[in-house]
């Protein structure tokens, strides 16, 4: 896709019917960088994936307000499938794989958009580098992985679309330390490799070390944001998010 332009959401308001779940949340994930949203359960960052993966409306919410838009053109209230075909894909929380399919047939479903088998196989070829295990377990059922190989999966599902910009929901959420660090590497080299990511996560050590820029939202609203080394320094994130103090 040609142009840059990354991410931009503004002053995005959603709500599930009375339940006002973002407030006026605007960021920007800059082309080729990662950017992280930190806060508490509840906070808004799941609302805030979904608003822009086109995925609320399977959650009985909706925009209210606010705007959208990727690689310089807009993309409010996009359907699901036409924000994958804008080069935009989502690792769900809780790394929901395809159980009863094998770790193949998930991956082809990752593919499904993707025209051309080609571009297909090519795109297969790079997750199967990415994540060899994969390539050991293609004939298995996807729920008989373990944790980090299910989250594995389901972020080498995503990168099947060839994304521009992918988006990661807890991506290391109850994974033992050592799983959640190479999920860590694996977006860093997944980012290295030009796509941009917008990361969320509850934990903010690994997110802040990963993200150029990180934003914190709370009950719907951003109330903090900046360059991620500065977040890690400031007093409030680290007694507040890093645990200490
Ligand atoms: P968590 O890490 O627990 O997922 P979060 O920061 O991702 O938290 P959200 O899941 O986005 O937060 O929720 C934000 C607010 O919207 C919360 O008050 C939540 O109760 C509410 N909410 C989320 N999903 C729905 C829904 N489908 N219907 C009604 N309210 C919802």
């Amino acid at each position: 896709p040609a142009g840059g332009g990354g991410l931009s959401v503004r002053d995005l308001r959603v709500s599930y019917g009375p339940v006002q779940a973002l407030r006026g949340v605007s960021l920007e994930v800059p082309d080729g960088s990662v950017a992280a949203v930190l806060g508490s359960n509840g906070a808004g960052k799941s609302t805030l994936l979904r608003a822009v993966s086109g995925t609320l409306r399977f959650h009985r919410g909706s925009v209210t307000a606010g705007s959208v838009e990727h690689a310089g053109r807009p993309l409010t209230g996009s359907s699901a499938p036409a924000v994958v075909a804008r080069g935009i894909t989502q690792v769900p929380e809780g790394r929901r794989v395809f159980g009863r399919m094998t770790v193949a047939e998930n991956l082809r479903a990752g593919a499904l958009g993707v025209r051309g088998r080609k571009a297909a196989a090519a795109a297969r070829e790079h997750v199967l580098e990415l994540f060899p295990v994969l390539a050991e377990r293609a004939g298995q059922r996807a729920g008989l992985l373990s944790g980090g190989e299910q989250q594995m999966l389901a972020i080498g599902r995503a990168l099947m679309a060839r994304p521009r910009t992918l988006l990661l929901d807890e991506p290391t959420l109850g994974l033992a330390p050592l799983m959640a660090a190479r999920i860590a590497e694996t977006v860093r080299r997944i980012n290295a490799e030009g796509t941009t990511v917008l990361l969320v996560e509850q934990n903010a050590a690994m997110a802040l070390s990963l993200a150029s820029h990180a934003y914190v939202l709370e009950v719907g609203e951003v109330v903090m944001s900046g360059p991620a080394g500065e977040l890690a320094a400031s007093d409030e994130v680290r007694r507040r998010y890093l645990g200490e103090g």
